[in-house]
């Protein structure tokens, strides 16, 4: 995504365009890298003047309070960001740190004991060992 269109897609979620903010959601868009903020921090600080810690995080939870990007819990000590907030699962690798993501349809869940109840905020997230990781 162009930064125009970043942007664009900001504004048009009710997010006010400031400079910062299109730079880390365009980081989120071109990496796709499942990061953490401190991830974001030190990639962006170089590049961004008078970049923050707390400029990351406090941006990271609009992003999400404003639902353009996920906040993923897989594992409890640390959050990784998503600006792809399409159903799909995330598998990390124990070894490498890596975060892969994987299709699935929620509707493959039938449990006759959530019948009749709405899932929304849904992860799915496997730990486990990649096969680049599994060949070594
Ligand atoms: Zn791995
Ligand atoms: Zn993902």
């Amino acid at each position: 995504m162009k930064e125009i269109k970043i942007k664009d897609y900001l504004f048009e979620h009710g997010i006010r365009p400031v400079n910062k903010r299109v730079k880390i959601m365009n980081y989120l868009v071109s990496k796709r890298n499942h990061p953490t903020a401190e991830m974001i921090y030190l990639e962006l600080v170089n590049e961004i003047a008078g970049l923050s810690k707390t400029t990351v995080y406090n941006t990271l939870n609009l992003f999400v309070q404003e639902e353009v990007v996920h906040a993923l819990n897989i594992e409890s000590n640390e959050l990784r960001y998503d600006a792809d907030i399409s159903q799909h699962g995330h598998f990390k690798c124990k070894e490498c740190g890596e975060v892969y993501d994987f299709s699935f349809n929620k509707d493959l869940i039938q449990d006759l004991r959530l019948k009749n109840f709405v899932l929304k905020d849904f992860q799915f997230s496997i730990n486990g060992i990649c096969s680049i990781c599994h060949q070594h």
